[in-house]
């Protein structure tokens, strides 16, 4: 299975500016083919635009959605929504939505299951905090994370899951890359005791300050099944250069 380099835009990006980045993407991408699959998660309003402006080269994603595939909910968005606008993928359980929607792994687990009933590949994002690491509770955080985020049915072509530590999001701090693999390698046994086979070739993307510089360290360990980038992504040059770093 190819690696997958996903850039998560959070909430940014509007303007004639923004559109324009999906022209240089593309154009790039021309120049320099990657050897990862590579997907743009930009905000709800720009995704049916970049979904047409982008199809063939590369993928478009939503970063949340509704449990629910419609109904009285003012404001959300449905992941069959999202597959029309021309989405492919979607992100669920960011610890962005944890934090500041009070998102738990019975929610994140349900918006999976909705990825996939609207025809959606979901980005599961899991990851300790920076109390957790310090206390050495990581693993079995981790490891409950992904038992209670991951429903029945999960397989290596409808999940992705990504490991994001909450503290080496958007702080420029990352783990070591023997902490990162050996978290990795974590997941990777927590995934086949969840998902049995599938778990063994399910994608684990590292996520939490990936930048072009620790992109080629961190891509080329075992079981980094590619990376989810926030900042690095609004920057083209940026995220090129971790979509160049991707082994092939
Ligand atoms: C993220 O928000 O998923 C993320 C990894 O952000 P950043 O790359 O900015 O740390």
């Amino acid at each position: 299975m190819r690696s997958l380099v996903a850039g998560n835009w959070k909430m940014n990006g509007a303007g004639e500016a923004d559109l324009a980045k999906f022209g240089a993407l593309k154009t790039a991408l021309a120049e320099t083919p990657p050897s990862c699959d590579v997907l743009v998660c930009p905000p709800a309003t720009m995704i049916a635009q970049a979904a047409w402006f982008t199809k063939g080269v590369f993928a478009i994603g939503g970063q949340d959605c509704h449990a629910q595939p419609s109904g009285a909910f003012t404001g959300d968005i449905s992941a069959e929504m999202l597959k029309a606008a021309g989405a492919s993928h979607v992100i669920v359980g960011h610890s962005e939505r944890r934090q500041y929607h009070g998102e738990k792994d019975a929610d994140v687990a349900a918006k999976a299951q909705a990825a996939w009933r609207a025809g959606l590949i979901a980005i599961i994002c899991i990851g300790e905090t920076l109390e957790e690491r310090e206390g050495g509770s990581a693993n079995s955080i981790c490891h409950s994370q992904v038992l209670g985020s991951i429903p029945d049915g999960a397989t290596a072509a409808n999940s992705v899951l990504a490991y994001e530590p909450v503290w080496a999001i958007g702080t420029g701090k990352t783990p070591s890359v023997d902490d990162i693999a050996a978290m990795h390698a974590h997941l990777r046994g927590c995934l086949k005791e969840r998902c049995g086979e599938e778990g063994g070739k399910m994608l684990i993307l590292y996520g939490g300050s990936v930048k072009p510089d620790n992109a080629a360290a961190i891509l080329s360990l075992p079981d980094v099944g590619g990376a989810l980038v926030g900042g690095a992504s609004l920057k083209v040059a940026d995220f090129m250069g971790i979509i160049s770093a991707a082994p092939a």
